[in-house]
């Protein structure tokens, strides 16, 4: 008999709403505590920059029960998302088991001396201790902005000049014939760059480090779900566990594979210009696919060509009267400069002797299918990998995740099998494949297919593909089918 658990699930974005439903449908006592005043995480709406959209189509970005609606666009705005995820909170009555405006300040094992933890909540400065067996984890990668600031900052702003980050970045009217600066090159850079363009800025100004690969929407007229999500081509990636068969075929495709991605850069470098723009980048495309690599803004090239959107190469080094200085010694005019610099990564509730056990020195987590450490017992993570569907993986994981904390994985590991596992993940992700070492470690595209293999057989799913092996082979992963696969595997209620 599994024995109902006090579980607490920390973050009401995406992961946690799907953490709190899969340990609630157990039969859990859930929890769940969010900061803010709303659900959505980065989709909350006080937090998205204007015109944001996915980057994953919307077939890719919902739950296995839940489809976008069918008037929503290819790929919804920040809004659309926002209150798509309000319809599955209501749908599951998720609300109940949420408590907003409150924050986790600490996480510490619990001073009674039961398996489990205390946490430090605070709900509008009422600040008490609560117990409990298990906590979830679900405060994601974008919870903590990564701040930075420059020499001359001061005097800029005293004389009226606007610092922010890109996060911060509302409301498009601050734009309207202001000089902007957007500093970094990720997809939020080119969001803000693309925004204020449209928004009446004078003149945006892109300055960014290195030129990276970007995929546009449609790539040679082709959603690019249809190229890049399918097991056929997450077969061309060096993923971690081959066996020695796996690898003489890749050694044997090799020839093919290189053609395959040479045509494909090809393609990019004419779709978009990027030699105009002295935008090749330098790392052939397959090394450097990760959950790093953005997609293109709609209207960002269209930019650069009409001269409204400069791209520079090159980082700020200071301010000076009006300008960005950077560090080759352009100066820019700027009246606006927006830091699209990113988030931190972290944990910072809780405490360091338990971080430790969980991060090596070079920054790499160890986590065991992305989600829990043997040295932590009595916790994990839920969403807190990146991927190029989250919200379907966030599912998945969580639907592991509640097997585990029963001890309901058919596959049900050791602390030795997973401490051997992280270990082994750790050497591949150093060695053979370092662009999977962005955020932690805590990144499974494009390797989507085989993560989800792995949760689907450690649950004991009977069924973990479609019937049509063409099929398989060669479409994106269908979310629905994933919840019928979930449902193939051995149900149980916790009393
Ligand atoms: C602009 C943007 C576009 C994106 N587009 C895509 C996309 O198209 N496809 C894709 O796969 N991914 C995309 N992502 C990645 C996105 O982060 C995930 O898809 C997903 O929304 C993450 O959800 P989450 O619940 O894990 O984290 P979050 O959405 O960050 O939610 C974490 C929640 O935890 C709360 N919290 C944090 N600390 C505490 C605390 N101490 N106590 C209580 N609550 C706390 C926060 O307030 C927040 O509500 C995008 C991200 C951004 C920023």
């Amino acid at each position: 008999m599994v024995k109902k658990k006090k579980v607490a699930v920390i973050g009401g974005g995406v992961s946690g709403l799907a953490a709190a439903k899969a340990f609630d449908e157990r039969g859990h006592r859930v929890f769940g505590y969010e900061r803010t005043h709303d659900f959505g995480g980065v989709w909350e709406l006080s937090r998205s920059y204007p015109g944001v959209q996915t980057q994953s189509p919307k077939d890719l970005y919902c739950y296995t029960d839940h489809p976008m609606p069918k008037a929503y666009p290819e790929w919804p705005k920040g809004p659309q998302v926002h209150a798509y995820l309000h319809s599955y909170a209501h749908k599951h009555k998720l609300h109940r088991l949420f408590q907003l405006n409150t924050s986790v300040l600490s996480m510490d094992r619990r001073a009674d001396g039961q398996p489990g933890w205390s946490l430090t909540l605070d709900a509008a400065g009422q600040v008490r201790k609560e117990d409990f067996d298990f906590v979830v984890i679900s405060t994601g990668q974008f919870s903590e902005k990564n701040i930075i600031s420059h020499p001359g900052q001061d005097s800029f702003e005293a004389q009226g000049g606007h610092v922010m980050h890109s996060s911060d970045y509302t409301d498009s009217s601050l734009a309207k014939g202001k000089r902007v600066v957007v500093l970094g090159g990720s997809k939020s850079a080119t969001d803000v760059a693309v925004n204020a363009a449209k928004n009446g800025a004078s003149q945006v100004t892109l300055v960014y480090r290195e030129p990276v690969w970007r995929v546009p929407y449609f790539v040679g007229g082709i959603n690019f779900k249809r190229l890049l999500y399918m097991r056929a081509q997450e077969l061309q990636f060096n993923s971690w566990g081959r066996n020695p068969l796996q690898k003489a075929m890749a050694a044997i495709a090799k020839p093919l594979i290189w053609v395959n991605f040479r045509g494909l850069e090809t393609l990019l470098k004419l779709q978009l210009g990027l030699k105009k723009w002295d935008m090749v980048p330098k790392v052939p495309i397959e090394k450097d696919i990760s959950c790093s690599i953005p997609i293109v803004t709609p209207g960002l090239f269209e930019g650069f060509k009409s001269g409204i959107i400069k791209p520079v190469q090159g980082t700020i080094d200071h301010y000076e009267d009006g300008q960005a200085v950077l560090t080759s010694g352009d100066k820019v005019d700027c009246d606006v400069s927006v830091l699209a610099v990113g988030w931190k990564l972290g944990i910072p509730y809780l405490a360091k002797e338990y971080r430790d056990k969980l991060i090596e020195e070079d920054g790499q987590y160890r986590t065991y299918r992305l989600s829990v450490n043997p040295d932590l017992p009595e916790m994990g993570f839920v969403g807190f990998n990146s991927s190029f569907c989250t919200v379907l993986s966030a599912e998945m994981i969580a639907n592991w995740l509640v097997r585990y904390a029963d001890g309901q994985l058919e596959k049900q590991p050791t602390d030795g099998q997973m401490r051997q596992n992280i270990d082994e993940m750790l050497d591949w992700r150093r060695d053979d494949r370092p662009a999977a070492q962005v955020y932690g470690g805590l990144c499974s595209a494009p390797f989507h297919f085989k993560h989800f293999d792995e949760l689907l057989e450690d649950i004991g799913a009977a069924k973990r593909k479609r019937s049509n092996p063409v099929a398989e082979q060669f479409s994106y992963p269908n979310a629905q089918a994933y919840g019928s696969y979930l449902k193939s595997a051995p149900q149980y209620f916790a009393q």
